[in-house]
């Protein structure tokens, strides 16, 4: 399989960021190549790396961030290895069923959207995929790759700090902390509006000399440079809740909410954007009636106080 685009590669010491088309915009990735001494590692191998085809070669393990459909896409080119997730997220990768279930589609959607996990995501089941927690090191010989435990935009979703001998450099990987303009994604059955929130602190304490994204935004350097778009991302949370204090100026139902478009451009053709701006900003809902700032004034509809 050919890439319709040349796609770039980015050496950091031990670690190659091989970028997807369009800079790694969804559906395609950017994933990473990281080399040991003793073992070689790719993280989150993308639709990028499927492109790759043969020239991405001679890896020991798959290691996912966490199981979202364009995170999981090359796995299955390296069938041989294991396959290791975030232990919350795990399950995602042993069926379609299981896969399934972290998005929580009703059956329409999700009718449609495995055939687009399959046809599009090239999605391969494996029963034994092993599983990580926080702090765990995968020791590569003189590289050493850390997982932070991160939930929010998935149960499991993680991290990853590597380092290297011989260098005081360092590498974060943010995964879907993506510092894309987009904003946090807290949209499905398996994300969680306040956990995102308390993973943003997490890693805005991290101070390392590269921070590395999945999608658009790729390498930035530097703590400051980072932290700058990290605010910038953490930013459209505030943003949304704003928009939809002001929509709660009339009662509204969360029919009505899935219906507006606070995450998602209106008519973005996103197939599941409705059910996606209703469990995000519904989360949003809870919270801001938590904090008395929001009404449920009649069963099943909501007003700014
Ligand atoms: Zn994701």
């Amino acid at each position: 399989m050919n890439a319709t685009a040349p796609l770039d590669d980015r050496p950091i010491g031990p670690v190659t960021v091989l970028f997807g088309a369009d800079g790694g915009k969804y559906p395609d990735g950017n994933s990473l190549l990281v080399r040991g001494g003793a073992e070689t590692l790719i993280v989150d191998p993308a639709l990028g790396v499927v492109a790759r085809g043969d020239a991405v070669a001679g890896v020991d393990r798959v290691v996912n961030s966490h199981c979202h459909e364009d995170h999981v896409a090359g796995n299955h080119r390296f069938p041989d290895v294991p396959w290791h997730l975030p232990a919350a997220d795990a399950a995602g990768i042993t069926s379609l069923d299981h896969m399934m279930a972290i998005y929580g589609f009703d059956a329409g959607i999700d009718r449609a959207f495995r055939k687009v996990l399959v046809e599009q995501f090239h999605y391969h089941p494996r029963p034994d995929p092993e599983s990580f927690s926080d702090g765990h090191v995968f020791d590569l010989g003189g590289v050493r790759m850390r997982a932070v435990h991160t939930p929010g935009h998935t149960r499991g979703h993680t991290c990853f700090r590597i380092s290297w001998d011989g260098s005081g450099d360092e590498i974060l990987y943010l995964g879907d902390i993506d510092l894309s303009g987009f904003g946090p994604y807290y949209g499905d059955a398996w994300s969680n509006l306040e956990d995102f929130e308390r993973s943003i602190e997490k890693v805005r304490e991290i101070d390392v000399r590269y921070y590395a994204t999945f999608h658009h935004i790729g390498v930035v350097e530097g703590h400051a440079a980072f932290s700058e778009r990290l605010d910038r991302f953490a930013a459209r949370i505030g943003q949304c809740e704003a928009a939809l204090l002001e929509f709660l100026a009339e009662p509204r139902s969360l029919d009505d909410i899935g219906k507006h478009s606070f995450i998602y451009r209106p008519n973005s053709g996103v197939i599941f954007a409705e059910p996606v701006e209703r469990r995000s900003m519904g989360q949003h809902v809870a919270r801001l009636i938590d904090q008395g700032r929001v009404d449920e004034v009649e069963p099943g509809r909501y007003r700014t106080v």
